[in-house]
């Protein structure tokens, strides 16, 4: 398993990298989500190697690789574009490596390898001739063909449109899982993050804030700003988060987070408000609600219940949608 201990990497006095730490178990998969210019790439290059910490190490099963090359560690990277060989097939891409290293059975394997991320007759076609969602497959297929130890994600699903990556995210897991590979996955996006990955690390500025299994990360955010890059809508502190905790009957804490829909109108709901703007979508009336003592807030209605800016309206609370902040809260 890889083992990163209290990693620093400075770049013209600036620590990119501050003293980090993270374990992952294999066959696991870890995604390090954090906004842009925070560390993320920096952190898989030093653990691949291409990058030399200032202090602190990386282990492999308690080996330090602190003397191993990148090409002899056994992990393998890919990138938002995939950096196919455009001149080459589908086949001689994903069987690049398989060629390197005189693999026999290489049609085989590559052919396993195309079924495995769904493009199973492509291997004939050239790059070029190939969708985004298609050609992050192709690299995907070509990062596993040598079956690293440890695949390394650098933002691998973020320059494909949403509704595709909402669909690759799901498909790299399964991906992942079936092939059993141990993967460490960087990205901006908490929802790429939510569909590929069991463990979740935070990180900002250079710092893993918070790290853990991802339902747990999720329903315990550290702090506000942890919670608001989480997709939390809101939070509240001090007086206004009693008042709201009181209200779904959970205990007092110094600050609550708020999905979007952790309001929703309902006539025998505890709270009332006023409606500011109200907006239809596809799925639901989605709202803006002055409430006394709270501010003003998210809410949701159904989409047979339109109320205009101005009605007042009772709101239920999901405590499910609620997730209390016990640290300091550090923004606001
Ligand atoms: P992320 O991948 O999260 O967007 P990076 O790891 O690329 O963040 O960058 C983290 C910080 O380190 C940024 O401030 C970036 O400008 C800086 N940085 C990254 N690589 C270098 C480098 N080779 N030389 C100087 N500064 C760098
Ligand atoms: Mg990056």
């Amino acid at each position: 398993m890889i083992r990163v201990r209290d990693l620093t990497v400075v770049f013209d006095g600036k620590r990119a990298l501050d003293d980090v730490s993270l374990e992952l178990p294999d066959g696991e998969v870890l995604a390090v989500l954090g906004p842009s210019g925070c560390g993320k790439s920096t952190l898989l290059r030093a653990i691949a190697g291409l990058e030399q910490p200032q202090t602190g190490s990386v282990a492999w099963d308690g080996q330090d690789l602190g003397r191993v090359p990148t090409h002899r560690r056994g992990f393998a990277l890919m990138f938002q574009d995939g950096q196919l060989f455009e001149h080459l097939t589908v086949a001689r891409n994903v069987g690049y490596a398989l060629r390197l290293r005189r693999v026999p059975s290489r049609d085989r394997r590559v052919a396993e390898l195309l079924d495995l991320v769904g493009l199973p007759s492509y291997g004939d076609r050239l790059p070029r001739t190939l969708s985004g969602g298609e050609r992050q497959r192709v690299a995907l297929a070509r990062s596993l063909a040598v079956e690293p130890r440890l695949l390394l994600l650098d933002e691998p699903l973020s320059a494909l449109d949403t509704g595709l990556r909402a669909r690759l995210a799901a498909d790299l897991r399964t991906i992942l899982v079936e092939s059993g590979t141990t993967a460490l996955l960087v990205t901006h996006d908490h929802e790429e993050a939510f569909a590929v990955a069991d463990r979740l690390a935070v990180m900002r500025s250079g710092r893993i804030v918070q790290h853990g299994p991802i339902d747990e990360v999720w329903r315990r955010p550290v702090d506000d700003e942890t919670a608001l890059f989480l997709g939390y809508a809101a939070v509240l502190v001090g007086e206004p988060a009693t008042r709201l905790l009181r209200s779904a009957d959970l205990e007092d804490a110094p600050a609550v987070a708020l999905r979007r829909s952790a309001l929703s109108v309902a006539a025998d709901g505890p709270l009332r408000g006023r409606v500011v703007s109200s907006r239809l979508t596809p799925e639901q009336v989605r709202l803006r609600v002055d409430v006394p003592g709270l501010g003003e807030l998210d809410a949701v209605a159904p989409l047979d219940r339109h109320p205009g800016p101005g009605v007042e309206v009772a709101l239920r609370v999901d405590r499910t949608r609620l997730a209390p902040i016990y640290a300091p809260v550090t923004g606001q």
